[in-house]
């Protein structure tokens, strides 16, 4: 079970939880929020459950007590009706009815290029700029991104036009420097079952963009977020970037049906990758297309000035003009599906 604690609680009225815990010879797992403090409590057998919950739910500070039967618990659908809408500093939100999408290249390669980049991904109506300044690349021989200064490049290429920032944390030891310059810390694909870099980016609290692993289990994604959530950062989005397949045909098996499973699942907002889901740049519009209409909140889209001079994922990578493209044709589809697009007006 979970005990949420409502905004207010004091440090006290979370001790007298804890200490409650601790006398049953339960286990608490305090996880401390920007917002709220929620603690988990670990140990519980089915026979005292009703009983201790009531005994729970009468302690000062606690707002409500809820019950979990997944191994997950903290990001599980059962710990939360509404999804979570994650907020970012510049007004994009993952979660609500507006969408968010985040394009850029794959690596930040130069000022010229990711301004270039920024410019043309702002102009077609994205809210996010997102690009690799370390890279995880396959081959240490490959080009490994412009680590530091491509975190200040980011910066000032988002902040010209108004945008957030998604870029990957590849290390612990780059979690603050990262932190420092992003507004959403992405934790790459061959990092979901990093649990060191898991717990350090959620002690950070700042929003985490959590991607689905090489060969990840829904359920293994989701207790990677549970790592993170239980850290400390409450903001956390998924976002399906396919899995391995047998078929050469295309880098990955984009895996649609991800979204609207998550959904019943879990409260955290899911964003989909069709870049690396596909690795083929003529299905990156219609699986953009496709999963919008599957109920994802937002996209992630790899757009690069000259993709036939990109160091990384050139292939995979839109022009600027392909980019505007698919945010023309992706209006009416969120349209039909309730949702508005990242700059549209949306009533209160
Ligand atoms: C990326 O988005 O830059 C990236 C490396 O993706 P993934 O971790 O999904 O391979
Ligand atoms: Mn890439």
């Amino acid at each position: 079970m979970i005990i949420v604690m409502n905004s207010h609680a004091s440090d006290a009225q979370v001790d007298a939880v804890t200490g409650l815990i601790h006398q049953l010879h339960l286990n608490a797992h305090v996880s401390r929020g920007s917002e709220r403090t929620i603690v988990g409590v670990v140990g519980v057998t089915s026979d005292d459950k009703e009983t201790l919950m009531a005994q729970f739910a009468q302690l000062d500070g606690v707002e409500s007590v809820v019950p979990i039967s997944k191994s997950y618990k903290l990001v599980s659908r059962e710990a939360r009706d509404e999804t979570s809408v994650v907020r970012l500093g510049n007004g994009a939100t993952f979660g609500d009815r507006r969408l968010a999408i985040a394009a850029g290249p794959c690596s930040v390669e130069s000022r010229e290029q990711l301004f270039a980049a920024a410019e043309a991904v702002a102009r077609a109506g994205a809210n996010l700029l997102r690009g690799g300044a370390f890279k995880p690349r396959t081959s240490p021989y490959a080009f490994q991104g412009l680590g530091h200064e491509g975190l200040h490049l980011l910066r000032e290429a988002a902040d010209t036009h108004g945008l957030a920032v998604v870029t990957e944390v590849l290390d612990v030891r780059d979690v603050d420097d990262v932190a420092e310059h992003a507004d959403l810390l992405q934790i790459g694909a061959r990092n979901m079952q990093n649990f060191g870099l898991l717990r350090a980016v959620g002690a950070t609290r700042k929003p985490v963009l959590l991607k689905r692993g090489l060969a990840a289990t829904i359920e293994e994604w989701l207790m990677a977020a549970e790592y993170v959530y239980a850290a400390g950062s409450h903001d956390i989005v998924l976002c399906e970037r396919g899995i391995r397949s047998y078929d050469p045909q295309t880098r990955n098996l984009l895996d649609l049906t991800a979204v609207p499973l998550l959904r019943a699942l879990t409260h955290l907002p899911i964003v989909v990758d069709p870049s690396h889901g596909t690795g083929v740049r003529s299905l990156v519009l219609p699986m953009s297309l496709a999963a919008i209409a599957a109920g994802a909140d937002g996209l992630m889209i790899e757009v690069h000035p000259n993709p036939a001079a990109a160091k990384s994922d050139g292939p995979q990578s839109l022009t600027g003009p392909l980019f505007a493209d698919l945010m023309e044709r992706l209006a009416p589809v969120a349209r039909a599906v309730g949702r508005a697009m990242p700059m549209e007006a949306v009533a209160a």
